[in-house]
């Protein structure tokens, strides 16, 4: 159990991070970065107590935990590298034309930090999408100080993480405001955190509803902020007529264990299946259902989010024309386990229901049989917006497809081809977020550098002298950045 933050602990939380944002966002990339790279070695120094805090508290195995913590020391690093490397700075440089008329003034433009960030965690990812993970590394490399509402489903490992950051801004000697941790079992704490005068932006990682409500909040303070809130999805996966033939076994093996992955506890699991019903289909959905009986179910990651799975499944299950095809049939160890699922339904009911197109957040997965290619189109032309989208297919079946094809690329942020979506590279050309409502703002996404250009805004000097002009904008280039310049 985590106590409530009262307002007034809020208060002085966010009146130092804006003291803190008027030192640290005058630092230098260099130093922004080293500050990361002390976060990135005080997590490894945190050790095994670190490790087995989170797997008491998520039911995480240790070798995912282990993963995950590389994974977030790597964001670290290679954030850091990029926020050195100021790529993300968009810096322009348009050179004076006195000759022009009316003359031309020198122009020049970077993207500046803009205030104390709070960020929200998922339960699913207790480090790399928590309290020092990819938002909050974001957040500092653009010059933000950063304000985490620790995850009550992980408070200890939120803890442990914090300290570790803390440690990183006393070694690095940061204005101690920089980074603040936050808790809270109640709702009030994110209100009051999200609607507080001084946060400029919110990172979010987490379901819908959470999402949803913190854009709300924010859009409806006198000074509307910047949400980013990456949310659930369903992430559609397109069976095109010729692979389905060619592979249906092999894609059955593959999608069982992309499915029940993590006890299907990833943001971007294969929750909808489409394909042309006929005998190749149908062969697919017997060795998917075959290999799903055979699936231990794993424990989820707390008992509400177990009760959460169950009480989705069984309302899936119950609605007209959704047929059980097959669920595990392995021994279930714990009130907590999430039972793998594979439920089936005719094209034509899905488009009619709505519910049939959310998340089901665990290891469940619906096969959608469409009567034919004209169908599986309608299929895609009505789904929300995504995460992911894949597409199993042959080059043919790609060509004779390419109103589907198009029509997918436009509801997704990623476009899988003969994959599965699980399994999210942290490169700079990574798209982790998409259209509404798997983001608030689809222009962005919360994985990779380009993540870092969520917590800034552009900048314009005019007629600046040189010696007045930021480091990145000065004529000589002294920080060796890449920057587009005319004349
Ligand atoms: P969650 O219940 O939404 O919790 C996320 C955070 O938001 C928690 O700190 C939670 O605090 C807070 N929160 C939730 N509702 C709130 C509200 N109405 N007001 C204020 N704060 C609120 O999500 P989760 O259960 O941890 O994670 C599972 C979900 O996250 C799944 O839907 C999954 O698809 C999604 N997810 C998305 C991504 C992505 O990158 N897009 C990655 C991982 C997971 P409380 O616990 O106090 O409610």
């Amino acid at each position: 159990m985590s106590t409530d933050a009262t307002i007034q602990e809020i208060n002085e939380v966010m009146n130092a991070s804006w003291e803190a944002f008027h030192v640290y966002r005058k630092l230098s990339l260099k130093q922004r970065a080293g500050f990361m790279r002390a976060i990135a070695k005080e997590l490894e120094a945190a050790g095994d107590e670190l490790i087995r805090t989170a797997m008491q508290e998520t039911n995480l195995p240790e070798a995912r935990l282990r993963g995950e913590r590389g994974r977030t020391i790597y964001q670290l690093e290679s954030y850091a590298d990029a926020c050195e490397k100021g790529e993300w700075l968009e810096a322009r440089i348009d050179q004076a034309n006195p000759g022009k008329t009316p003359p031309k003034p020198d122009i020049r433009k970077m993207l500046v930090p803009v205030g104390p960030v709070v960020v929200f965690g998922a339960s699913n990812f207790p480090f790399a999408y928590s309290t020092a993970g990819g938002d909050t590394a974001t957040a500092f490399a653009a010059g933000c100080p950063v304000i985490v509402k620790a995850h009550p489903a992980h408070p200890r490992t939120s803890y442990l993480a914090a300290q570790a950051i803390f440690r990183a801004v006393e070694n690095t000697g940061m204005p101690a405001g920089v980074f603040a941790h936050v808790t809270g079992m109640s709702f009030e704490v994110g209100k009051a955190l999200v609607t507080h005068t001084y946060c400029k932006a919110v990172g979010f990682t987490g379901s819908y509803a959470g999402g949803k409500q913190l854009f709300d909040w924010a859009n409806q303070r006198p000074e509307p902020i910047p949400v980013f809130a990456e949310m659930g999805s369903v992430n559609p996966v397109f069976l095109l007529p010729e692979k389905l033939a060619a592979a249906a076994a092999d894609i059955a093996t593959q999608y069982a264990g992309s499915i029940t992955l993590g006890v299907g506890q990833f943001c971007t699991n294969p929750g909808l299946i489409i394909g042309t019903d006929g005998t190749d289909l149908q062969q697919f959905i017997h060795d998917l259902g075959k290999a799903i009986q055979q699936t231990l179910p794993g424990i989820m990651l707390h008992q509400g989010i177990a009760d959460n799975f169950a009480a989705k499944r069984e309302e899936a299950l119950m609605q007209d024309n959704v047929h059980l095809v097959a669920e595990s049939n392995q021994p279930v160890a714990d009130l907590a386990a999430g039972v793998p699922t594979v439920a089936t339904v005719d094209g034509k009911t899905f488009l009619a229901n709505p519910l049939l197109h959310k998340e089901v957040f665990g290891p469940y997965s619906l096969v959608v049989r469409c009567a034919d290619a004209v169908e599986m189109l309608q299929v895609a032309l009505h789904l929300e917006g995504q995460l992911t989208a894949t597409l199993m297919a042959t080059t043919k079946d790609m060509a004779a497809n390419d109103a589907l094809v198009e029509a997918v690329k436009n509801i997704c942020g990623r476009i899988v081809l003969n994959g599965v979506p699980t399994g999210v590279e942290v490169c700079l050309s990574m798209q982790h977020g998409g259209p509404f409502p798997a983001s608030t703002d689809s222009r962005f996404g919360s994985v990779g550098a380009d993540a870092i250009k969520r917590f800034a805004r552009p900048l314009s000097f005019q007629n600046w002298p040189d010696e007045l002009l930021p480091e990145e904008l000065k004529e000589g280039n002294p920080l060796g950045i890449t920057r587009a310049v005319s004349s």
